[in-house]
């Protein structure tokens, strides 16, 4: 969560909260201080049946950039529903942007022997349509960003698109969502990890971000029962119409201040 840049008193019980120590919760433009004590806390772990408490299947890029469509793949992290991991640097075909390296620490040099893109997006797709046959959930981190970039990326090469209209995709950013209507604030990997008590050791690391985006969205589903009970195919429904929402809100402020709207059905992945 994002932390107090001044001393200042919790919103909550009134104590003095030292710099650094105090949460900053709420909507950008509306944060409160929250002492350690009365930061918000998700539900307690509960024992109902539901999805959560089968095998999922994860998956995570990094890649050259923000734009799903135009940018490229640099690495994959694949966690299998049994235990396994297909780890892979792709080189993209163009130069990695200081930006994006910035961020994950991936350099040209790193990729220069990598495997040609054309053949690592097939391992990707391959990977994906075997966790799709075998009607394994797949956990993405706000999948329209990596699956809409992986079916661009499939189309840019010519491999063959898996089939997307029988995977069942599980999004923690979506739930996330769902479940607090962006009350909390930002909510990127790191903030919702830290909300539901998930380690996270190495932040825009691709198999990590995927093991920490399964947890959580493991913890979701055993701390919510509305969220945990039900099959994958109705939590796909529920994530669609959260989806449709949440962009409807940031359409209505796109409008106002030129930003560029997005589409309410672009989940779990949009139009390449
Ligand atoms: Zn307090």
């Amino acid at each position: 969560m994002i932390s107090n840049e001044v001393r200042t008193q919790c919103a909550k019980c009134g104590t003095w909260v030292e710099i650094g120590d105090a949460s900053m919760v709420g909507p950008h433009g509306d944060r409160q201080p929250y002492c350690p004590d009365c930061r918000p806390t998700p539900p307690d772990r509960a024992e109902h049946d539901g999805w959560h408490r089968r095998p999922l299947a994860s998956l995570d890029f990094e890649t050259t950039g923000v734009d799903p469509r135009e940018d490229r793949v640099v690495s994959y992290g694949l966690l299998g529903d049994q235990g396994g991991e297909l780890v892979g640097f792709i080189n993209p075909g163009i130069p990695i942007p200081a930006l994006a390296s910035d961020v994950h620490g991936i350099s040209d040099a790193m990729v220069h022997d990598a495997q040609p893109a054309a053949d690592g997006i097939a391992i990707v797709v391959d990977w994906v349509q075997s966790v799709i046959d075998r009607g394994v959930g797949l956990v993405v981190f706000n999948a329209p960003y990596d699956l809409t970039m992986l079916r661009a990326e499939a189309e840019r090469w010519g491999v063959h698109q898996p089939d997307w209209d029988r995977l069942l995709v599980v999004d923690p950013f979506v739930i996330d969502w769902g479940i607090e209507r962006g009350r909390l604030g930002q909510r990127k990997l790191t903030n919702v990890c830290d909300y539901y008590g998930v380690a996270i050791d190495n932040a825009h690391d691709a198999t990590c971000d995927a093991r920490a985006a399964r947890d959580v969205a493991y913890e979701m589903g055993m701390r919510h029962a509305d969220i945990g009970t039900g099959t994958l195919a109705g939590l796909a429904q529920r994530q669609r119409e959260w989806y449709a929402l949440r962009v409807a809100d940031w359409n209505a402020y796109a409008t106002d201040s030129d930003r560029q709207p997005e589409d309410p059905h672009g989940w779990p992945m949009g139009r390449v």
